[in-house]
């Protein structure tokens, strides 16, 4: 990484030579002017596949000429259409194929996962979280603790970094979950963290809960497509994510469940039942009493949307054949090289939230900006108020040039080169934009 240097010739020489290169013209990169866009934003929402709008209109065409029948007639049949994604999926997370199925959105699949995951007796009845998780995930477990009679201040535990710090020490979660096990029912966590970047040591920490007797689920919104993961060999009880950010399957777009097997196919757990969790075979028998399917899909309440399974599969299709381990390895260079091109260009006036090791990170990096903004003085990137730019600005002013990264309270710029479809030059051009704007 030390050999990295600041100029457009060696960032063009990176991309001659990556072998993900060819996957960049698989997806339309919104234009600015009559050229590409900077798009870092791909955290939020990731770009369209080339073929989403083949694999939708398919779909379309199909519901038009055939009606009802479609459900088994189809090119693609919509009836068992969700099980041609299980195999890209399972490979996605590193699950078994009965581990893991497309269903619902996010914070819904959280909610069906904590009605069978979050068990509270009077012994142990604790949820840990991290103080600084995403709102949802807040709500999700505030409004389950209080489902259950339980007053939320009392029954969630949440962790923090230490006074002055950003993120989490490994050592600090882990002591806790040492001291209050317990009483903990269940750990959930995030990876990677949407604000501070900040990816967790999800096998520790699921070995650490299990000693202990605890539940251990993951919320992987930031590292689905991220980050390799082995959700199987890693033990993990269950994990949820949402395929709008790396999974570029377009927004609101179908998410994804894993239930390791030892639950999935176990008869102890209490679920919410709907009739696409039924036993496939006999689902049109129409009996009244529920016999769940073996693994995940026993969790499907509803028949899926198909449309958003076309959406998702053009995507899977491209992650099935680069492959996660070689994203995660382009990744972590073409992020290396963020950092250290904004070092180089910005040096003090930036502040490195996210952690420096490769290891504790995804593709994303999250900045606070402090000094000399656009001529003016400012404090931080909020300190708008002194005359220099709100953090907001920033972001306003990066967009009127055809750049596009994010901002979110209270004052952190996040910037996701995404392997799939930047390019180390992309990198480059932001990294000189950005200072031109900062240093004025
Ligand atoms: C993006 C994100 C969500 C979004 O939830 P939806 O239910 O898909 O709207 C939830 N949790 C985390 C950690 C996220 O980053």
């Amino acid at each position: 990484m030390s050999d990295f240097k600041p100029t457009e010739k060696f960032a063009k020489s990176l991309d001659l030579h990556d072998p993900l290169a060819k996957y960049r013209k698989l997806f339309h990169i919104p234009k600015f002017k009559s050229h590409d866009c900077l798009y870092f934003a791909g955290n939020s929402l990731g770009l369209q596949p080339n073929k989403t709008q083949t694999y939708i209109e398919q779909e379309l065409k199909d519901w038009a000429s055939l009606g009802v029948e479609g459900h088994f007639h189809a090119k693609n049949p919509w009836y068992p259409y969700h099980e041609s994604l299980t195999l890209m999926t399972a490979n996605l997370v590193g699950a078994k194929s009965n581990e893991v199925v497309n269903m619902n959105s996010l914070t819904v699949n959280l909610h069906l996962m904590l009605v069978s995951f979050y068990r509270p007796t009077r012994e142990r009845s604790k949820i840990l979280i991290e103080k600084g998780a995403f709102p949802s995930d807040h709500y999700a477990v505030n409004s389950q603790a209080k489902f259950h009679g339980h007053d939320p201040s009392h029954t969630v535990l949440e962790i923090s970094p230490r006074s002055g710090e950003h993120t989490i020490r490994k050592e600090d979660l882990l002591s806790l979950i040492e001291k209050e096990g317990r009483s903990i029912a269940l750990i959930l966590l995030g990876n990677v963290n949407y604000l501070t970047g900040q990816a967790f040591d999800l096998r520790a920490i699921s070995e650490a809960g299990h000693a202990h007797g605890c539940f251990v689920g993951f919320d992987l919104a930031h590292g689905a497509g991220n980050l390799e993961m082995h959700l199987h060999d890693w033990d993990v009880d269950f994990a949820v994510w949402c395929s709008y950010k790396y999974l570029n399957a377009g927004p609101g777009g179908i998410a994804g469940c894993f239930v390791h097997e030892r639950h999935g196919l176990g008869k102890t757990l209490t679920r919410f039942e709907g009739w696409w969790g039924h036993n496939k075979i006999k689902r049109f028998e129409m009996a009244p009493v529920f016999d769940p399917i073996a693994g995940a899909e026993a969790w499907q309440l509803s028949n899926p949307p198909i449309f958003q399974m076309a959406a998702l599969r053009a995507s899977l299709e491209i992650f099935e054949a680069a492959g996660m381990s070689a994203i995660r390895e382009k990744s972590v260079q073409l992020t290396g090289y963020l950092e250290f091109l904004l070092e180089h260009f910005l040096g003090d006036s930036i502040a490195l939230v996210t952690p420096r090791d490769p290891e504790q990170r995804g593709a994303h990096l999250s900045y606070q900006i402090s000094g000399k903004i656009n001529g003016q003085i400012s404090g931080k990137l909020d300190g708008g108020i002194k005359g220099g730019f709100a953090g907001k600005s920033l972001v306003e002013e990066l967009k009127s040039k055809g750049i596009h990264c994010d901002f979110r309270e209270p004052d952190i710029l996040r910037v996701a080169p995404v392997p799939l479809y930047n390019s180390y030059n992309d990198v480059f051009l932001f990294a000189k934009e950005l200072a031109a704007i900062v240093k004025g």
